[in-house]
């Protein structure tokens, strides 16, 4: 076989065609870094809006809160029934604006990194009682029972941030509440797992469920799944999210099992304080 060009003309070529390609090579990633820095930048634009944002509604919002409260405690003159139901739904309205806006700077932060952690040990069967309490009235409203195993006081210390262990527990129960039917049931456990030196907690209700094919979803930020939509029309879709990321921070595991019209129970796992205090 013989070739027409000769093997230094062909050589060449090929020399040529690869510093072509290289040239190419070299300025698409040059490209490709320049699209990635004006990504990051619109990200951080985006980042930054949302927080300003969300701080300068917080207080304008604060201030409805505190002026509907002075009317329906009467301070400001007596009110009928009618009136003091009216001003309970404002109020009610408010306050989940209030819950939406500081989802929006949790979320925030837990994506810029600017989530910082004290640690410390923790009873949690007292926190869990804490975040129970504080959830009584939206409990009560919806006639929902919760089974909370009070022996388990004597279980270990946790090692957690008590601020946000509680925001993330609030936020998983906040979902069995709000995705349970009324009149439900709702069974929160404690349990030691010696392998991972982890307290495990488990929140199973009755509700709804979660469809099979969404729920691989669940924990993305502003993910609701269709049967929740429909049920319960607030909800921001980053409560998960959010309990997802502290939960992982803190060194443990979330996950759960659940199916569509039966229920669901949400597991996660937080650190034992001293791991010579298990078994
Ligand atoms: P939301 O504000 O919508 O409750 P979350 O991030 O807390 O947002 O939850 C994301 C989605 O996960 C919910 O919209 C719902 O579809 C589903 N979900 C979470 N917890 C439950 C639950 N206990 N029962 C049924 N669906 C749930």
């Amino acid at each position: 076989m013989t070739s027409d060009l000769s093997p230094s003309v062909s050589t060449q070529h090929l020399l040529a065609e690869q510093e072509r390609a290289g040239i190419l090579l070299v300025r698409r990633d040059r490209e490709l870094t320049q699209a990635n820095e004006r990504l990051q930048d619109l990200d951080e634009a985006k980042s930054n809006f949302i927080t300003v944002a969300a701080h300068q509604l917080r207080t304008p919002l604060s201030g409805i809160k505190w002026t509907l409260n002075l009317l329906l405690k009467g301070e400001l003159g007596s009110l009928t029934d009618e009136q003091k139901n009216f001003l309970m739904k404002a109020y009610q309205s408010n306050d989940r604006i209030i819950m939406l806006v500081n989802d929006m700077l949790g979320a925030d932060r837990v994506e810029s990194g600017r989530m910082h952690f004290r640690f410390e040990a923790l009873a949690l069967p007292v926190l869990i009682d804490e975040v129970l309490a504080e959830m009584a009235p939206a409990l009560h409203a919806r006639h929902l029972s919760v089974l909370f195993d009070h022996h388990s006081s004597a279980l270990p210390p946790v090692r957690a941030d008590a601020k946000k262990l509680r925001a993330a527990i609030q936020n998983i129960l906040d979902n069995s509440c709000k995705y349970s039917h009324d009149g439900g049931t709702i069974t929160v456990a404690l349990s030691v797992d010696t392998t991972e030196h982890a307290m495990v907690v488990s929140f199973t209700d009755h509700g709804i469920g979660i469809p099979a094919s969404q729920q691989k979803h669940i924990f993305e930020r502003f993910f609701r799944a269709q049967n929740a939509v429909k049920m319960e029309t607030d909800g921001s879709g980053l409560g998960l999210f959010i309990a997802k990321s502290i939960i992982e921070k803190q060194g443990g595991r979330i996950w759960f099992t659940s199916e569509e019209g039966q229920g669901s129970a949400f597991f996660c796992t937080i650190p034992l304080a001293q791991k010579e205090q298990v078994g």
